[in-house]
């Protein structure tokens, strides 16, 4: 097996080899070479200390020293390097209380999580495959390295990695290993939000987001996002709909691109249906003020798990926005461009058709129409520069100021009244007759 090792990661690998070291690439990188992927980091695993990794290079970072890891600076780019290791136990299911540097590859290699990911290569000794991680690769196979219940017991994360993983990759998960998902998937409480946000995020965007179903299936999902299980059991009854809540809203990630913020949103956009849920006589379910109740409950979720504020605010404006569905006519379609932000419109078209395309078939082709003559809309508003911004005002606060109106709230609110205006009517976004206008107000 011969591996195409980028000129940086090989020259890493031959210093350390002529200084009589071992050293390989490791993990993800390898994996990502055998399915012929280019992978976005390349990991060195030697049998050198961290010291003495050091001693060779110019440029290096103590990025996580204490657990063997060193930064490796080659043109720009940071290579990590660790020291063969042994994890310690893993008291609270959580870190290793101690590692244990190592002399042998094969120690190095038997704590990592899965097959795939537990190989090694370089350009003298080739690949080296000690628990048929080649195999699996080929077959499409998530296999804990070892017995997956231990492996489990060490690191609870492990757990929704191999969710992970199957999604990335379209794998399928091995009958032991998903069976000790399934056993121990309640003491994924033991790790930490940041961890499970990081395997969420890639779960979510990756080529499969429909293994969601599993995160819920496995009961991992229990654990940190139980609403998605009140998803999954929730009937919907309603012409608009063929599936669940919780499978509407897999097959709407499915639809969508795959961003982040998207997804996120396809995966919350009905989290308050069941919450909102109300029968009719006829017995059709109705879910009144589901988006704004959605925003309030996705914020809950995102929260928890510790998703900056940033992405947070954007899936909260989008779930709250996605049904809105205003006649269509300049003045309308600004004022919702207005509500949901300039820059996150596009986004919503995004959400608002893969939220359709995941509905029945009902009245799809009307609804779909609808979105493209927003979108238009939309569209014909931006070109045309129409004012969507108080500072988009042809006059600001300082004319207000010369014109003799107190600084303060006046201010503000003459603007706003000013700005209401313009948005119906945006021929009038003119200086001379703003001012005149203004002048009118304050007699
Ligand atoms: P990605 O492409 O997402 O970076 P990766 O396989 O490189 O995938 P990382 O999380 O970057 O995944 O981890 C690098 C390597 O470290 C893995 O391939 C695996 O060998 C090992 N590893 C990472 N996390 C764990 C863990 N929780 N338990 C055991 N081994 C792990
Ligand atoms: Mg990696």
């Amino acid at each position: 097996m011969n591996m195409n090792l980028p000129a940086d990661v090989s020259k890493i690998i031959n210093i350390l080899e002529s200084n009589g070291h071992e050293a390989y690439a490791v993990g993800g990188c390898v994996r990502d070479c055998i399915l012929g992927k280019v992978p976005h980091d390349w990991d060195i695993t030697t049998s050198a200390l961290p010291e003495t990794v050091k001693s060779y290079f110019d440029r290096t970072f103590d990025t996580g020293i204490e657990h063997g890891t060193v930064t490796v600076l080659l043109h720009g780019v940071g290579y990590e390097v660790t020291t063969y290791r042994v994890d310690g136990k893993y008291e609270d299911g959580r870190h290793p209380k101690e590692v244990t540097f190592t002399a042998s590859l094969e120690e190095d290699l038997k704590r990592r999580d899965f097959t795939i990911n537990a190989m090694a290569y370089n350009d003298s000794k080739g690949l080296v495959d000690l628990f048929g991680g080649k195999e699996d690769l080929e077959a499409g196979i998530i296999r804990a390295v070892g017995n997956p219940t231990e492996r489990f017991t060490e690191d609870a994360l492990r757990m929704l990695r191999a969710l992970r993983f199957s999604a990335q990759l379209g794998f399928e998960i091995e009958p032991e290993t998903y069976k000790a998902i399934c056993e121990l998937a309640p003491t994924l409480d033991r790790i930490s939000a940041e961890r499970i946000q990081v395997e969420m995020v890639k779960l979510v965007t990756s080529d499969h987001p429909e293994r969601l179903r599993e995160v819920y299936n496995t009961g991992l999902s229990k654990v940190f996002f139980p609403e998605l299980n009140v998803m999954m059991e929730c009937e919907q009854n309603n012409k608009h709909h063929m599936y669940t809540v919780g499978e509407h809203a897999i097959k709407a990630m499915e639809l969508s691109p795959a961003d982040k913020v998207i997804r996120l949103t396809m995966m919350l956009h009905d989290v308050a249906k069941p919450a909102c849920k109300t029968t009719d006589d006829k017995g059709q379910n109705h879910f009144k003020m589901h988006p704004v109740k959605g925003a309030e409950m996705a914020r809950d979720v995102l929260r928890r798990l510790k998703f900056d504020n940033d992405t947070t605010d954007k899936v909260c404006n989008l779930v709250k926005n996605h049904d809105d569905r205003p006649e269509i006519n300049e003045r309308n379609v600004r004022r919702m461009i207005i509500r949901v932000g300039k820059e996150n419109f596009e986004d919503l078209l995004a959400v608002k058709r893969a939220d359709t395309l995941a509905q029945s078939m009902y009245h799809r082709d009307e609804k779909l129409a609808y979105i493209d003559e927003l979108e238009q809309m939309y569209k014909s508003i931006i070109a045309a520069g129409d004012c969507l911004k108080i500072k988009d005002l042809q006059i600001n606060g300082k004319d207000l100021i010369d014109m003799g109106v107190p600084q303060g709230q006046r201010i503000g609110e003459i603007l706003k009244a000013v700005f209401d205006e313009v948005v119906d009517n945006p021929k009038l976004n003119n200086r001379d007759y703003l001012l005149n206008r203004v002048k009118d107000m304050l007699q």
